[in-house]
């Protein structure tokens, strides 16, 4: 029939039909029927702002006629050829990359973040093979960090919730503690810090031994796995000691990407060049699934050198499609034309200079930015730093929706940390936007969330 279908009906096909993300059931999921700029609104008329921007990717915000347009003209001239093909929008995409990149790479293209890293990890290995280094083959990774749902991303992901019962994982990939200055690993203060976090990373090559290892993969900030922000002088320890065992440095741009960083790359804060650079998530702004792996020319050399033995043996059937292609040339046009780069970086200062005062609060332990994007680490108690249990971060969570603003929440589900909110908006939220969200954020942490609200949120859930 063509009688739209009432919210019940559509809740009761939900229930009987959807498998959610991260969950095995939800049981009064927001049916979410439109979005404009950065808001969304419910199949009620419910309209709320949306403060992760999705799922950290919606940018440009929800509703760009101007990329639509662009995706529908692309539809009906040419929908779909193979990457094995050459076509204009993946060409024109590739060249703009670059210039986003600020160096020289080759561009593979994927549909999703977790693609882009295996594609990481599988050139890492062969770039070492055609190097006479095939024993080089491990990558070392940091713990709450995530790199994605498959197999090898998984296994490079260090978060324990989400691996458990799926292991073995891709193996290869072992772990070092984050750079979390808040809870420090190695118990030191900013003041005493010597970056033992950095130097672990070269202990982890030792011990590993350094001809087995091809490959470090880093997230700029570990976003998802709680907003950890490294001290600045991390980044580019990492990069030195990559550089001296002969170990690829893989950056993890998927969420930090595009602006979200304050700058158009993550790594571009540490003034750090990269080896290989995975993106997904803000390259199109969700608009389109497309991801990307840049890799440096001086790492795409090795593979000219031999003729078809040097073949990149990796291929999937949509990756670079010409729709998506043209949907992130739009979004990357509208990212430079309304200079939202420089606007990310307004908006966290905007959320440091306002919110700071909520370190006040006896359940706030620390608030990290990066550009854009927020962590709120809620504790128990300031002085034990004990976390917040999951019923006080889900009823924040539910006082935040009630007031019409969506936020999100990530750390370490088994580890008891589930404890931090995130927040990153699109980068073209008003300033009135920036206020809404704000506002709503102070009276929340004023006011004691109801009790009614708690049961609308699954304390379970996280989102990275
Ligand atoms: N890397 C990072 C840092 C991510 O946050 C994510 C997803 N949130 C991924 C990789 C995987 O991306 P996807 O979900 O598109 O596979």
């Amino acid at each position: 029939t063509d009688t739209p279908r009432g919210k019940e009906e559509l809740l009761e096909l939900d229930r009987k039909y959807v498998w959610h993300h991260m969950t095995a059931h939800n049981d009064n999921p927001m049916i979410v029927a439109s979005g404009e700029g950065s808001w969304v609104t419910d199949v009620d008329g419910q309209r709320y702002l949306d403060g992760m921007s999705g799922l950290w990717c919606v940018n440009v915000g929800h509703g760009r006629k101007e990329i639509a347009e662009a995706a529908a003209q692309q539809m009906m001239t040419l929908a779909y050829a193979t990457m094995v093909q050459a076509h204009i929008p993946s060409i024109e995409l590739a060249a703009k990359l670059n210039k986003w990149l600020e160096g020289e790479y080759r561009i593979f293209f994927s549909n999703s973040g977790s693609d882009a890293n295996e594609v990481a990890f599988k050139i890492a290995r062969q770039y070492h093979h055609q190097n006479g280094n095939p024993t080089k083959h491990k990558f070392i990774s940091r713990h709450r960090a995530y790199h994605g749902n498959s197999m090898g991303a998984l296994g490079a992901t260090g978060q324990s919730q989400r691996k458990l019962k799926y292991e073995p994982l891709g193996v290869g990939f072992s772990h070092v503690p984050p750079p979390y200055c808040y809870r420090c690993p190695f118990g030191q203060t900013k003041d005493s810090c010597s970056l033992q976090c950095a130097k672990a990373i070269e202990q982890a090559i030792v011990w590993e031994g350094p001809d087995s290892v091809a490959g470090v993969i880093v997230e700029p900030t570990i976003t998802g796995g709680g907003m950890i922000v490294p001290h600045e002088g991390y980044l580019p320890m990492v990069s030195q000691i990559c550089k001296k065992y002969n170990v690829l440095l893989i950056v993890d741009e998927v969420i930090c990407g595009f602006g979200r960083s304050g700058k158009k790359f993550g790594h571009h804060n540490y003034g750090v060049k990269p080896d290989i650079v995975t993106m997904a998530k803000g390259l199109t702004s969700a608009y389109s699934p497309l991801s990307a792996t840049a890799v440096s020319a001086e790492l795409y050399a090795t593979f000219q050198q031999a003729g078809p033995t040097s073949h990149f043996r990796h291929i999937n059937t949509f990756g670079g499609n010409p729709v998506s292609c043209v949907v992130a040339l739009k979004n990357l046009e509208i990212l430079e034309n309304e200079g939202l780069v420089g606007r990310s970086a307004d908006i966290g200062n905007a959320f440091r200079a306002r919110l700071t005062p909520l370190l006040e609060h006896p359940h706030v332990g620390d608030i990290r930015i990066f550009g854009s994007a927020m962590g709120i680490e809620l504790v128990e108690d300031q002085g034990t730093k004990e976390p917040a249990t999951p019923e006080r971060v889900a009823q924040l969570i539910a006082a935040c929706k009630s007031k019409g603003l969506l936020i999100g929440k990530n750390g370490d589900t088994v580890q008891g940390f589930a404890n931090i909110l995130t927040l990153s908006p699109p980068f073209s939220s008003t300033d009135q936007d920036v206020e809404f969200i704000i506002e709503t954020l102070l009276s929340v942490f004023q006011t004691t969330p109801p009790e009614r609200m708690m049961s609308r949120v699954d304390p379970a859930a996280d989102y990275d």
